[in-house]
């Protein structure tokens, strides 16, 4: 089977070519033509001879996924794609546009194994993990299914990034040097594991980092995120001062706020206590609620965000998008996977 050369980083291009016993600048050349001029073909590089042209395509194929089913919210203009990778399992992204342009969320795993216990993502598990050039294809296909460019992308889709490291850091180099994308308009979440936040501080990137808080009691925080368990509270606490330290880049904290969970007055208390005085950045999210569970969206979240405002926290109240079309992620996959098993 041929191997698929979308998705090599600027090294693995290198040495394909000189692999091939072409000269090095060809690789570079090859990589303008996979994501600056995002090439379908071998035949459109037209600065390869067509006998290199052929030594490509004898070796390797320029393979993309298909988005299998578009949802679209015509209210926000959200969308919502169900992709088929090229192993037949399906994945995520969602499209948003906002005042400062279009925003890609992306899935990094088939599934995901992490058991938040709100999150329709993880309910069948982790299946494998996405390569950097099925995550990247993400981008590829919805610019081209809208015929657009893709200015900001936030990794928050299925799956837990931190999980998947070195396919998604491969991942955002080549969005932000073949694609375009400037590191500041990539924000990647992750659920707390701590091992992955110190490596991410080492990377040098200038990417905002996301913490999946959604509460700041330790006991309660492993009720509703099980990995809490393994990374507790305040250990990951000490991670986030520590990569704030050593990046300079503030962190946000999302909250999902879970009617007669996380939302009591000591709950404001605890994020005030939290958070006072420091740069982060608070994000309070309405939750979506998924059918099978049974957590509901809190009514108080303009009460949170007033009080918080009010003693001088750093939040905002993320505008929900696509509810329509059941945005959360992992929704549509799960869907799509019952339909099957069903059939
Ligand atoms: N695994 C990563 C990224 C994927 S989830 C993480 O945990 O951060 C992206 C965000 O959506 C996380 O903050 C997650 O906790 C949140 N989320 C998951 N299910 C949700 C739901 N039903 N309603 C609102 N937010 C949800």
């Amino acid at each position: 089977m041929k191997e698929n050369i979308f998705g090599k980083d600027i090294n693995e291009c290198e040495e394909l070519m000189t692999g091939l016993g072409e000269a090095r600048y060809r690789g570079k050349q090859l990589y303008q033509w996979l994501y600056e001029k995002k090439s379908e073909k071998f035949s459109e590089m037209t600065n390869f001879s067509s006998g290199l042209r052929e030594k490509l395509s004898d070796k390797y194929e320029l393979f993309h996924g298909r988005i299998e089913t578009k949802q679209e919210d015509h209210h926000d203009g959200t969308k919502k794609y169900l992709i088929e990778q090229k192993d037949g399992q399906y994945i995520e992204a969602v499209l948003m546009h906002y005042e400062h342009g279009a925003s890609l969320c992306v899935s990094t795993q088939v599934g995901c194994n992490m058991g938040c216990k709100f999150c329709a993502s993880t309910r069948g598990g982790k299946i494998r993990d996405l390569s950097a050039g099925e995550i990247l294809d993400q981008i590829y296909l919805a610019e081209k299914e809208e015929k657009l460019r893709i200015s900001n992308i936030v990794i928050m889709g299925i799956g837990e990034p931190l999980e998947n490291y070195d396919e998604v850091i491969k991942f955002i180099r080549i969005a932000n040097t073949g694609f375009g994308i400037g590191q500041r308009k990539i924000s990647l979440s992750t659920c707390g594991i701590i091992p992955g936040i110190e490596a991410l501080a080492e990377e040098n990137l200038q990417i905002n980092l996301a913490i999946s808080l959604h509460s700041v009691f330790s006991e309660q925080r492993k009720l509703l995120m099980p990995i809490a368990k393994k990374y507790d509270f305040e250990s990951l606490m000490d991670a986030c001062k520590a990569y704030f330290k050593k990046t300079g880049r503030r962190i946000t904290y999302e909250y999902a706020l879970i009617d007669g969970y996380n939302d009591r007055d000591e709950d404001i208390a605890g994020l005030i206590k939290l958070l006072k005085g420091s740069q982060n950045h608070l994000n309070l999210i309405g939750l979506n609620e998924i059918q099978e569970t049974a957590y509901r969206e809190s009514p108080r979240l303009n009460y949170f965000l007033g009080e918080l405002e009010k003693n001088g926290i750093n939040v905002t109240l993320r505008r929900k998008m696509g509810r329509e079309i059941d945005a959360a992620c992992g929704q549509l996959r799960k869907k799509r996977y019952e339909d099957k098993v069903s059939v």
